[in-house]
């Protein structure tokens, strides 16, 4: 079962409280980006009040305590992540290290790369102008299948992108048993984080490359991590030379330092990474496993809730191992633009319509915009059917089938 959000997590959320139009917020785009928590945010402004200081640049104790804090929020990333602390690069999002890992490789045009079909466009298009490009293959219902994707692997892929869960369908894709086949392929394996991290810590002996963003997990935006074990790191380019990626200059060379400063060029967000530290403390504290089974039993309600509704079409599969988030085609709506915005300023409930940065898939299964509503630890089934309630009455206002 899904136990309602406790009242002292809600009170965490001050968002829930803000009030639409006489509506009372309900956040189900979570997989656009999640909610702040209070000791997050003042996780945030402590660094300002407080310390303030770049990191890595001076010997005065404000400078010297940013830095401490700074590296000790990586060891807290790499313990998270299952990587060592000088395997975890701090960039600006997903998209960026995902990008840091494309353009870092030495790679052949004539490389084959494989991509995941669910994946959002940032697995997907850093790859394109580097190498071969192919699709991991699936069934109909968007979940990788294993047995042709082996046979792919015997034209030896030189990297495989995997994606741990689609934020369109909510499926999580097998990827302890993937990575394992593709490293014994020979393939470096990559594997994008981005929707799962804030719901499962990953633990992936065989993943050589692991991107994930801050504000999906409770962090806040314009902060990345990429992990990369140690010798796969060290085989990237650095994409950006600047400050604090050396160790020495002269006229006409340099020193690059060692992993992973030299992927951090310029000053980072320090603020942020105060923040990551508190989002993964605040993570921990509700319990990994709570956490992870919340995902499933909101992922189980609004799937269950869905297929009791006549006129809409769930994307990608119903059961199996999913998260909070469902994606839905609804018959005789090309659009769901409306739809979204009605939904925003008649019921006060965010939820989010398009092709959620992943076309291609959403293409494999309609031509018409989908709806997607994902959650997160603040949402119960009160939300759930908050959710339906609306959508009923507006499917049955806009004069689709139901
Ligand atoms: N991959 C997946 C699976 C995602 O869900 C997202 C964010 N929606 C991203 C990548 C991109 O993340 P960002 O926009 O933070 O770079």
């Amino acid at each position: 079962g899904l136990p309602p959000v406790p009242a002292r997590i809600r009170a965490d959320f001050p968002l829930l409280s803000r009030d639409i139009d006489g509506h009372r917020l309900v956040y189900l785009d979570s997989a656009a980006t999640s909610l702040t928590p209070l000791p997050v945010v003042e996780e945030i402004s402590r660094f300002y009040t407080e310390v303030a200081a770049n990191i890595h640049r001076g010997k005065h104790v404000l400078s010297e305590q940013a830095s401490d804090d700074f590296e000790n929020v990586r060891m807290k990333v790499a313990q998270y992540t299952g990587f060592r602390s000088n395997e975890v690069v701090f960039t600006a999002n997903t998209t960026a290290s995902m990008n840091l890992v494309a353009s870092g490789l030495p790679l052949d045009p004539d490389d084959l790369v494989l991509v995941p079909a669910d994946g959002h466009h940032s697995a997907i298009l850093p790859w394109r102008d580097r190498a071969r490009v192919a699709w991991l293959p699936t069934d109909g219902h968007g979940v990788v299948d294993l047995d042709r994707y082996a046979e792919l692997l015997s034209e030896r892929p030189a990297v495989v992108v995997l994606s741990h869960c689609s934020n369109v369908s909510g499926a999580y894709a097998p990827v302890e048993t993937m990575s394992r086949m593709a490293k014994e392929a020979g393939a470096v394996t990559v594997l994008d984080a981005a929707q799962s991290i804030g719901h499962r810590r990953p633990k992936h002996t065989t993943i050589d490359f692991l991107a994930f963003s801050a504000h999906k997990m409770l962090g806040p935006t314009g902060l990345g991590v990429l992990c990369g074990r140690y010798d796969q790191l060290a085989r990237l380019t650095p994409p950006a030379l600047g400050g604090g990626v050396v160790d020495w200059v002269d006229e006409q060379r340099h020193e690059l330092r060692k992993l992973p400063h030299r992927f951090e060029a310029g000053t980072p967000h320090i603020a942020g990474v105060y923040g990551l530290g508190a989002a993964i403390d605040y993570l921990y504290r509700l319990g990994l496993d709570t956490v992870a089974e919340h995902d499933r039993a909101l992922g189980r309600a609004l799937v269950e809730q869905a297929s009791t509704r006549p006129y809409a079409r769930i994307l990608g599969p119903t059961e199996g191992d999913r998260g909070a988030i469902l994606s839905l085609a609804i018959d005789g709506l090309h659009s769901m633009k409306p739809v979204a915005q009605i939904l925003s300023d008649s019921y006060g409930i965010m939820c989010r319509s398009g092709h959620m940065c992943a076309q291609p898939f959403v293409d494999r299964f309609t031509d018409d915009e989908i709806l997607r509503a994902s959650g997160y630890i603040y949402n119960d089934l009160d939300d759930v059917h908050a959710f339906f309630t609306a959508l009923d009455e507006i499917v049955g206002a806009l004069g689709a089938r139901s």
